[in-house]
């Protein structure tokens, strides 16, 4: 059955109340006015038939009463008239024997109107008036007594019996009237009753469905509906019946895919042999490899601060990529060995570690953690430690003969040991040349073992702006002049002194201006810049030269790395010292440049402000 047809069926009862109701009704009113009729039928036609007989017999009376007192004719026609109708009127109540008693009555009331008729006919007989009246009172009038007293005990017992129906009728109204309050009570609550519980019979599939959608929404794919029947409800809970076996079946395969994907990728970074480990953008640990849990000790589990038992140092580190990642600013990565951290591990003894890090992207593409790889650089480590050493001993027992050399060489080119030609002392000029460059690079090599076993000492002075970039440029003008490329400068005012080691700024400088000068064709232009941001002095130096291709840019900081096809002279360092002499002072140096239009070279200096 259709719910439709249900809910159609539950509003039967109180119709079918209604029904019985309305017939109770018509029924009972009927016979109420029914009994109404019979009172009139039944007696109200005897009384008006009675009364009339009485008023007739009056006037045969009062006929009677004129003829003695002398006015016979008028007496006569009187009584005439009268006869008929009293004869009809009597016909009447003998056809409306209703009462008990009344059959008697009314033939009481015939015998004594015969009597009375034929006392009358009688008197009409009498010869005179005196022997009329005489009739009159003996017989006539007798007789006119008894038939009226007839017809008033007629009038009488139909009177009696309308008030005892009406009585009746009254008490039958009054008992209708509880009848219809009674009826209309118990149809009300009969109807009331199986129409409510109709309704719910009908409608308590829907609960049940709506029980099973709720435990559903909070979760619980186990629930199913249960509604029996063909309806459109029992219809609605099959489909989603269907709908929580499919979501039950997609569930348990996507855990189960989840799952297995997961112990997938724990075996993935659990075979690296670099510490991984996983951070929250809040800085909570949401997953460590193998590596990671042997060599920092840190455990997944550890609620709290999960970092607590890292050391210090490295833990600073972490916290420093970490907050790059999870910033905003991309990928990190290192830009160099200097930047592995000491790590003491139990068997292996010291280890460094490289960091990197990746951001891990949400649902909508936000960054919520962050992938933190600890490349172990040991080997690379000792190994640059070994070339350092041996560039730094190279170099070192480099300086010594070579400065003899140049001493010689000087000595033979300026004729002090004897006359030279011409032609060798352009030689011995060539030869001083290269010697001063071979020196040049023995001082950068020095410099950079210097600097790179920790032991730059910076000697930090407060210096004018002005005097610092212009010794850097004269340095160079020569060189530029040579080459025909213009040398400008551009000092914000903001900046008239700052606090630096002045030797080894001017350095810095003279290297990123000769570079620009040397990779710049004639008629181009190398100009400085100097600006503030904020806690920051910044210096830019500008070239118009053949620019560097993007793959180079990251690079040429390295040390002993030379673009191929740069000119021949340099031995790759300058670019590696000079940001390790603005990392020293606290700042950074990068390069921004597009091939074909030329570089700019920055660097920052953290530098108070001023006033
Ligand atoms: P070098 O002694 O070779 O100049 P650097 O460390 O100063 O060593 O520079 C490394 C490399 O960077 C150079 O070989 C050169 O190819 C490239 N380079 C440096 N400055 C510039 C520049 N202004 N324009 C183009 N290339 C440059």
């Amino acid at each position: 059955m259709t719910l439709r047809s249900r809910l159609l069926l539950a509003q039967a009862p109180l119709v079918l109340a209604l029904l019985f109701l309305g017939a109770t009704a018509v029924i009972t009113l009927a016979r109420v006015g029914r009994s109404g009729q019979q009172v009139l039928e039944d007696n109200y036609r005897s009384v008006l038939a009675t009364q009339r007989i009485t008023e007739q017999l009056e006037r045969m009376d009062s006929a009677a009463l004129f003829i003695i007192a002398g006015e016979r004719e008028r007496g006569l026609t009187q009584q005439a008239t009268q006869r008929p109708s009293l004869e009809s009127e009597l016909g009447i109540q003998q056809g409306n024997i209703t009462e008990p008693g009344e059959a008697e009555a009314t033939q009481r009331l015939r015998t004594a109107w015969t009597k009375y008729r034929e006392e009358f006919d009688a008197f009409l007989q009498a010869q005179d008036t005196e022997a009329a009246r005489t009739r009159y009172f003996e017989s006539l009038s007798p007789a006119f007594q008894e038939a009226k007293a007839a017809a008033s005990s007629v009038l009488a017992l139909n009177q009696d019996a309308m008030v005892r129906k009406n009585d009746r009728l009254r008490q039958q109204s009054e008992r209708v009237n509880t009848l219809m309050v009674l009826a209309v009570v118990a149809a009300l609550g009969f109807g009331l009753f199986f129409t409510t519980s109709l309704v719910q019979r009908a409608l308590r599939p829907v609960s049940v469905l709506s029980q099973a959608v709720r435990r559903l929404g909070q979760g619980d794919v186990e629930a199913r509906a249960v509604v029996e029947g063909r309806d459109e409800i029992a219809g609605l809970a099959r489909d989603f019946n269907t709908m929580a076996e499919r979501l039950a079946q997609y569930r348990k395969s996507s855990l189960g895919e989840l799952l297995q994907a997961q112990a997938v990728s724990q075996a993935a970074i659990d075979s690296l042999p670099d510490p991984v480990l996983v951070l929250g953008a809040e800085g909570g640990l949401l997953n460590v490899n193998a590596a990671a849990e042997d060599v920092l000790h840190l455990r997944l589990d550890e609620g709290g601060d999960a970092l607590g038992r890292v050391e210090p140092e490295v833990r600073a580190v972490l916290e420093r990529v970490r907050a790059h990642v999870v910033g905003g600013r991309g990928t990190y990565q290192p830009r160099g060995y200097e930047e592995a951290v000491r790590v003491e591990a139990s068997p292996e003894g010291v280890r460094w570690l490289l960091p990197r890090g990746s951001p891990v992207h949400g649902e909508t593409g936000d960054v919520v953690g962050a992938t933190l790889i600890l490349q172990d650089v040991t080997r690379l480590r000792r190994f640059d430690e070994l070339k350092n050493d041996l560039v730094a001993t190279v170099a070192h027992e480099f300086r010594t003969p070579l400065t003899s050399l140049r001493m010689a060489i000087h000595l033979v080119a300026e004729g002090v040991v004897g006359q030279v030609t011409e032609k060798q002392a352009d030689l011995l000029f060539a030869a001083r040349e290269d010697c001063e460059r071979l020196q040049g690079i023995v001082d950068d090599l020095l410099d950079l073992s210097r600097i790179q076993s920790g032991q730059l000492q910076l000697d930090v002075r407060e210096v004018s702006m002005e005097e610092l970039v212009e010794q850097a440029l004269s340095a160079q003008r020569t060189l530029a002049e040579d080459r025909g490329v213009r040398l400008s400068q551009s000092l914000s005012p903001d900046v008239e002194t700052v606090r630096v080691d002045p030797d080894r700024l001017q350095l810095v400088l003279g290297n990123l201006v000769g570079n620009g000068v040397k990779h710049t064709p004639q008629a181009g232009e190398v100009s400085v810049r100097v600006s503030r941001e904020g806690t920051h002095v910044r210096f830019e130096v500008k070239d118009t030269g053949e620019g560097i291709p993007a793959q180079e840019q990251a690079r040429i900081f390295e040390k002993f790395y030379r673009a191929p096809g740069a000119p021949a002279g340099g031995a790759g360092l300058g670019l590696s010292i000079a940001r390790d002499i603005v990392q020293a002072h606290g700042g950074e140096l990068g390069v921004v440049s597009t091939q074909g239009q030329g570089s700019t070279f920055w660097f920052t200096l953290p530098q108070p402000e001023q006033g």
